[in-house]
């Protein structure tokens, strides 16, 4: 019997890791289930709870990390230690449906050409219009600058082979974003759809600012185009200062110095001084990639789990 390995990252969600753990078990599947409970450094008792369910059920096993170290370390943390031949990362609010599990192994079954299922939301319904919009734009953006495919409102939940897993744990990079990454690595997949469901419990972590940084990541992780942008508006900037200085020096020459003009002087300087600065900002994001890949620090810490010999 082959098992499928779930990969739930919590941070802050007391309330819904017994409500997920119910709710997989309901689903009739033709396969194993292992539950990989992730606490990416909660403050409130998931742990407490996650250690109460895995005692209860053996299939249930589960990592804790020293700190909170995001979604993305949380992932990859799974990826490393669940043992099945498929795997799922799904969120613990309920959003990703278990209900689309026996669908997507059902696919995976008839077409052996498949390594993974996505799963995609239909709409945006009951997220903040604001939200949706700049997310939207993201993908747009994102799309057009790099050459790996985000589709706008794909989500983490899906489920991969384990030959896919492998080649995604190949990748060692200490700036994660698993969306691209997971696109990265190729393989066939098929997509499905389902309608936007609200969590079940607790409220979501994400704010405007840390969307935008995620969305940043993104680009600067999968993108050298702002590199390019920076060096081209360079270029243009000084083919348009040397015609304007030309024709300063010309005029000069012509109806002699003037000191009049001093605005548009100013304004010149200001400009290349706003754009130096813009250009040395890009460049310095990808410089401050280099420093933190060249370091080599692990992507996670753990605290505590289920493997421990000796569980304190
Ligand atoms: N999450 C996490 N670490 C974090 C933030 C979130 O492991 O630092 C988990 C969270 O517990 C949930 C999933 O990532 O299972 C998705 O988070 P959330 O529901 O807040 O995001 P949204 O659905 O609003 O995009
Ligand atoms: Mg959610």
């Amino acid at each position: 019997m082959r098992t499928i390995s779930i990969i739930i990252p919590c941070y802050n969600e007391a309330e819904n890791i017994k409500l997920f753990y119910e709710a997989v078990r309901e689903i009739k599947l033709d396969a194993i289930i292992e539950f990989w409970y992730i606490d990416d450094g909660s403050e409130d008792g998931t742990l407490y709870e996650i250690i109460k369910l895995s005692q209860e059920h053996p299939e249930v096993h589960y990592l804790s990390f020293s700190r909170n170290f995001g979604k993305e370390a949380a992932l990859i943390a799974g990826l490393e230690y669940a043992t099945g031949d498929y795997i799922a990362p799904m969120d613990v609010d309920l959003q990703d449906p278990p209900s689309l599990l026996p669908i997507m192994l059902d696919k995976l079954d008839k077409n052996s050409e498949l390594d993974c299922i996505l799963t995609k939301r239909n709409s945006r319904e009951g997220e903040p219009a604001i939200r949706s919009f700049f997310s939207k734009l993201f993908y747009q953006i994102e799309s057009k600058l790099s050459d790996v495919s985000m589709e706008s409102g794909v989500r983490d939940y899906r489920l991969m082979t384990r030959r896919m897993v492998d080649a995604i744990l190949e990748l060692r990079e200490y700036n994660r974003f698993s969306k691209g990454l997971w696109s990265w690595v190729g393989f066939k997949s098929e997509t499905i759809g389902y309608d936007n469901i609200d969590r079940a419990a607790g409220k979501t972590s994400w704010n405007f600012r840390s969307l935008f940084r995620y969305a940043l990541e993104g680009i600067i992780n999968f993108s050298n185009v702002p590199l390019e942008i920076a060096t081209l508006s360079g270029i243009v900037i000084c083919l348009l200062s040397g015609i304007a200085m030309l024709y300063i020096i010309i005029r000069a020459l012509i109806w002699g110095d003037s000191t009049s003009g001093w605005p548009s002087l100013a304004t010149i300087i200001l400009f290349m001084g706003g754009l130096q600065l813009f250009c040395l900002g890009i460049i310095g994001k990808y410089i401050g990639k280099i420093f933190l890949e060249t370091k080599e620090r692990p992507h996670y810490i753990v605290a505590k789990s289920s493997e421990d010999k000796v569980n304190k």
